[in-house]
Formats: C-alpha cells, sequence, structure tokens
C-alpha cells in the first residue's frame, strides 16, 4: 500500500510566536501601567548630617551633602537613591557674622519635586580672655597704695575688650570681670601682695576722760599711734581742738591718724575743765578788824610779828618772793594766816596774759608750799582786783582773772580800807589815822597794808590798841572770810 503523503497547510508557527508576544507585550505594558499607578512615586531629598548644625565662630562650614531619592508605595519602599538626580542647594552660611541660617535642598526628576531644608546657627560659645600683667617686681613699696600692674580682655569674637572690665577691688584681691557680646564670662583674680587691713592703733595716755582744774596749764597728756604696717606713727598723728583751761567746760580733742593705706583711725579724748566749788563766805557777828600785810616778808616783818605776838592777834601776809624764806616760815608757824601774792610784782609780766599770771600764782604757791608746808589758796591781786594798771599789759585780763581764779580754787581778797601806804603816808601817825578813820566808818574791816615800809609796821601796836579798846576782835582771813571785791576796771 502506498501511502500518499498529504500535507495540510499549518499555520505558519512564527506568527503564533509574534501573536503570543504581543500579546505578551500588551499584558506587560498594561501591568505596568496599573502597577506604576498604584505604586504611587514620590521624590524625595534626604540631606546627610543634622538637620540642625551649631557651628561655633570662625569654624569653617563644610557641606554635608544631599541625595535624591524616589520610592513608592509598593516596591523602593525604601526608596532608591538617584546617583544622576544631585539636589541644588540654595542659601549660604556666613561663617564670619553670628547667626541662624537657612539652607534648602530641592530636586526635580520626570515631573516629581523634593525638597529638604537644613539650620546651621553660627554661636559664639567661647569665654573671652583676661590676662593679668605681672607685677614688676620690688616695685610696689608696701608703704602706699596698691597700683595694679594692668590687664587685658580678649574675646575671639568681640576682639579686645579691656575697657569692659569691671575690677572690683576687696580685702586683699582684685577681682576682674567681663562678659562678651554674647555673654560669655571670663573672670580673674590678683592677690594685692601686701594688704594692710588694719587702721592704726591709737592709744591716750591718761585715758580717754581727762579733767584738769580750771587755771591748771592744759598740756597734752600723750599719745601714741601704732600700725601692724607701717609701724611708729606716733609723729603723724594730727592733734585737734582746744582746751580754755580757764573756763570750765568739757572740750573734745581729737586724735587723727592714717596708714599709708589710707585707714583712718581717730579717737577723742574729753578734756574736762573742772570748777572748784567755792567756800561760802561767813560774815563775822562781832566788830571785826583783818590786818593784812602785801609784799613782804621783808626786813620789818619780824619785828611786826613780835608785837601781833605780844597782843595775841592774828593777821594775814600775802607775801611776794623777797627770799626770806625763814619769815614765811615763821608767819605760819605763829598761827598767821599767809596768801599769795605774786612771784615778781611785776605788773607788765603778770598781766601780760592769763598765762603768765597763772605761772606766777601757782609758782607762789609752790614757793610757800616749800617754805610753811600750806598749800594756801588765799591770794591777793597785786593792785588790787580794781587795779587799771594791767589795762596797758593786757586789757581785759581781770575780768578773766577774777572768774577763773575762784573757778581753780583760789579766794582773793581786796579790802574796804586802805592805808595808804603805798600812797601819801609816809609816816606811821597817817598809817593809823588813816586805818581807824576807815575802820570807824565799817563794822568789818579788811585793812590793807605793807610790811616793807617802817612807818606802817610802826603803826601795827597803836592799830591793835585802839581796836582792842573800841570792842574790835582782830581775825586773820581763811577761806571763809568776806573778800571785799572791788569792781573790775579792766
Ligand atoms: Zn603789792
Amino acid at each position: 500500500m502506498k501511502h500518499k503523503i498529504v500535507y495540510y497547510p499549518h499555520p505558519k508557527p512564527w506568527k503564533w510566536v509574534l501573536g503570543l508576544l504581543l500579546l505578551l507585550v500588551l499584558l506587560g505594558v498594561t501591568g505596568w501601567a496599573v502597577l506604576f499607578r498604584v505604586n504611587r512615586f514620590t521624590l524625595s531629598v534626604q540631606i546627610a548630617g543634622e538637620e540642625q548644625i551649631q557651628l561655633e565662630y570662625g569654624q569653617e562650614y563644610r557641606e554635608p551633602g544631599a541625595q535624591t531619592r524616589l520610592s513608592g508605595t509598593l516596591f523602593w519602599k525604601d526608596g532608591r537613591v538617584l546617583e544622576e538626580v544631585q539636589p541644588t542647594v540654595c542659601g549660604q552660611v556666613d561663617t564670619k557674622t553670628l547667626g541662624r541660617y537657612t539652607l534648602t535642598y530641592s530636586a526635580d526628576f520626570r515631573g516629581f519635586h523634593g525638597e529638604a531644608r537644613r539650620t546651621v546657627c553660627v554661636v559664639d560659645t567661647q569665654s573671652p580672655v583676661i590676662t593679668l600683667a605681672e607685677a614688676p617686681e620690688g616695685e610696689w613699696n608696701p608703704g602706699e597704695p596698691y597700683q595694679d600692674p594692668g590687664f587685658a580682655a580678649v574675646d575671639n569674637y568681640d576682639g579686645d575688650i579691656t575697657d569692659q572690665v569691671v575690677c572690683i577691688e576687696t580685702l586683699g584681691r582684685i577681682t576682674y570681670a567681663v562678659l562678651d557680646s554674647s555673654g560669655n564670662p571670663a573672670y580673674a583674680e590678683r592677690e594685692i601682695p601686701v594688704y594692710d587691713r588694719e587702721p592704726p592703733e591709737i592709744g591716750l595716755e591718761g585715758g580717754q576722760d581727762y579733767a584738769i582744774t580750771t587755771g591748771s596749764f592744759y598740756t597734752e597728756p600723750g599719745y601714741w599711734a601704732e600700725d601692724d604696717q607701717d609701724g611708729d606713727l606716733t609723729e603723724q598723728v594730727l592733734v585737734e581742738g582746744e582746751v580754755d583751761w580757764l573756763t570750765p567746760g568739757t572740750y573734745p580733742i581729737s586724735y587723727t591718724v592714717s596708714d599709708a593705706f589710707g585707714n583712718v583711725t581717730t579717737v577723742t579724748r574729753q578734756v574736762e575743765v573742772l570748777a572748784k566749788p567755792r567756800p561760802q563766805t561767813q560774815w563775822p557777828e562781832q566788830k571785826t578788824i583783818y590786818l593784812t600785810f602785801d609784799d613782804g616778808p621783808g626786813p620789818y616783818t619780824r619785828e611786826l610779828l613780835d608785837v601781833l605776838d605780844s597782843y595775841g592777834v592774828k593777821a594775814t601776809f600775802f607775801v611776794t618772793d623777797t627770799g626770806c624764806d625763814d619769815i614765811m616760815e615763821q608767819i605760819v608757824e605763829r598761827g598767821h594766816s599767809i596768801g599769795i601774792h605774786t612771784v615778781t610784782h611785776n605788773y607788765e609780766e603778770i598781766y601780760s596774759s592769763p598765762e603768765a599770771f597763772f605761772a606766777d600764782l601757782h609758782k607762789m604757791q609752790d614757793i610757800i608750799y616749800k617754805n610753811t608746808g600750806v598749800r594756801t589758796t588765799l591770794m591777793r591781786f597785786p593792785g588790787g582786783s580794781s587795779n587799771t594798771v594791767s589795762c596797758a599789759a593786757c586789757e581785759g585780763v581781770m575780768t578773766i582773772l577774777s572768774e577763773a581764779v575762784q573757778n581753780a580754787g583760789f579766794q582773793y581778797f581786796d579790802w574796804n580800807v586802805d592805808s595808804n601806804d603805798a600812797g601819801g603816808a609816809r609816816k606811821a601817825e597817817t598809817v593809823f589815822r588813816n586805818v581807824v578813820d576807815g575802820v570807824q566808818q565799817t563794822g568789818i574791816s579788811l585793812v590793807l597794808q605793807h610790811d616793807i615800809h617802817d612807818y606802817s609796821v610802826e603803826a601795827v601796836e597803836d592799830i591793835i590798841v585802839w581796836g582792842l579798846n573800841n570792842g574790835y576782835t582782830f581775825e586773820r582771813l581763811t577761806e571763809n572770810s568776806p573778800g571785799f571785791h572791788h569792781g573790775i576796771n579792766n
């Protein structure tokens, strides 16, 4: 049997393949399109490094860079870096100016846009630096105020800010402080090598409360001043204030001294000028004659003492420094009163000033004390308190003295009967007459005589006899006796 081979026309196989391929392509494109829609691509810019960068002033800014990244919701979820699309940076950082700078990074890719921002702050956190100059050695004398050797303050941003440094000097140290324009602080401290913390000390000899009696000269009782650094400062003490030793009262005297560092010390002494209480005057009840003799002792005084003794009469002697020391002693020994007259009896000298008068007064008091053991307070002014002879020496001196001597504890006696034995009466007879006449006009008589005149001494016996016969009592003066003060004429 013979086979007959019949060929059926077959569709050509490449057509199939082509068709199939076409179908696949169609399916693929559609699928891609669908996937692309569903995947929802986004373009983003991712910056490297921190979003906020703090940059110290002067530090260079290095751009850390950024990437463009494409991502989708289904695939490229983590994004795919588009190396070929470099983000562009907008903005600049000026590292020479403090401030806040924003950099914007943006990228575009096939209609997509991505963006990111970075903030760069240029700040100054660096404190200024204070430099202290070295103290030149040995040039500072510890006795002088401390001189700051100098300092400087420099800031990395503000530059020289020395003029803004605040210096505070407290005990023993100087503190320097400054802030730069960003508020960064700087401090420095310096020890003052020798600091005199202690003010000087003043000591007062005789104490802060010091008293003298009116009429005693005030002489500075003494003081000392010592400083822990400067040593003895006694020489530098300034003494201020005056004591009116003639007028009772309280007088402040201040003592001030400062050490080389300027510490000042002042102490005050209160000097009290005391007034002695004045004795009460006791007037005798009976007719009384006080015989008083000035300017002696002299060549007739012994004779006078004998006369007085023989009648048991006591009198009062206002003595001068005549050198008859033994007679002075006799006066007291025989029971008479002794009083101060003057050392020199030189009006011009003793009345030249209160100082001169008191110097004379005290000197005479000392002489009497030395010779008799009596520190008498009884006295008679040469010329009497009413004298005008002192006008030439010192105007007003009697006004001052008449008060001052009493505050000083002296009792001064004038007279109300003048024998005039220093004036016109040059005979015992005249002296007697003058005294008797005077006495007759007064109940209580304080008689002035001078035992340096023989005729005056000669008259005494007659005066005594007359007095006793006429019922008078002869008395010596005491501090309580009436003073018969005259009116003051100078
Ligand atoms: Zn006299």
